[in-house]
């Protein structure tokens, strides 16, 4: 049984007080939370202070990406072990947004991937296709060169520790969400690659979330499907009362 996960990616919005309230509100409608893993990931600038405002509660926090390197002449750049020492322990890879602006490859995402799980840190690797490649029926080939490759070279004990998140790129912030039954043909192709890669007890383990357009009132018909193991949220994530909609639609 796969425990659920939903994470929150507020991307390039809130400032320090917003998202410490932010985080403050999202603590205060899950402080009992037990059954899901919930995860904030606010800008990095203020991953420590929204660290500190959920600590002690069931709510984890988590950054939207890093280098590979752990330290060096990378101006800007953020490595694991510093995301480690903010008191964040998950990272986003791969999210669609950074491939498409900063160029983000697969074999990429793969020295991020290694380094964040040497760092001991969750990454959420983000795989997905865009509209033209669905309708040229080239998704399932597609997400399964990215699986394949952002998790190449990974033992299965590194692979259990990792979570996935299909994200179809047309439906990210667009309103449009995939169809239960798309998104579980996706989720169910993924588990498959996972199988051949790492055996069935591994892919069996693994969390496979679903992202675009996720919200309160999609989310229990999206996310009960049998692959589906919860959500990355986008939008919806900062209205501390929605985002715990959607984490309450997920409870087993
Ligand atoms: C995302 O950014 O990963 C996302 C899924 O965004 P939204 O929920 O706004 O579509």
């Amino acid at each position: 049984m796969r425990r659920p996960i939903v994470a929150g990616n507020w991307k390039m919005h809130t400032d320090l007080a917003s998202a410490v309230a932010l985080a403050k509100a999202v603590r205060a409608e899950l402080a009992d939370e037990s059954a899901v893993d919930v995860v904030l990931i606010p800008p990095f600038p203020f991953l420590a202070a929204v660290a500190e405002a959920v600590a002690g509660s069931p709510v984890g926090v988590g950054a939207q990406d890093c280098r590979a390197e752990s330290a060096g002449a990378y101006t800007g750049d953020v490595s694991p072990p510093m995301i480690a020492s903010t008191g964040a322990a998950f990272c986003v890879v791969g999210h669609s947004e950074r491939r498409e602006y900063h160029a983000e490859t697969n074999a990429g995402c793969n020295a991020k991937i290694r380094a964040l799980l040497a760092a001991n840190l969750t990454p959420i690797y983000c795989v997905g296709e865009r509209l033209d490649v669905r309708e040229a029926d080239g998704t399932l080939d597609l997400v399964e060169t990215q699986v394949r490759a952002g998790l190449d070279g990974l033992s299965a004990a590194e692979a259990v520790k990792l979570v996935l998140a299909y994200e179809p790129v047309w439906a990210i912030g667009t309103g449009k969400v995939a169809t239960p039954k798309q998104a579980q043909e996706v989720h169910a192709h993924i588990r498959s690659v996972l199988t051949d890669l790492f055996g069935a007890d591994t892919a069996d383990a693994v969390r496979v979330q679903y992202g675009g357009s996720v919200k309160a009132d999609n989310a229990r018909e999206l996310l009960t499907r049998p692959d589906i193991d919860g959500a990355l949220v986008g939008g919806a994530s900062l209205r501390a009362f929605d985002f715990a909609s959607i984490v309450r639609a997920v409870r087993p």
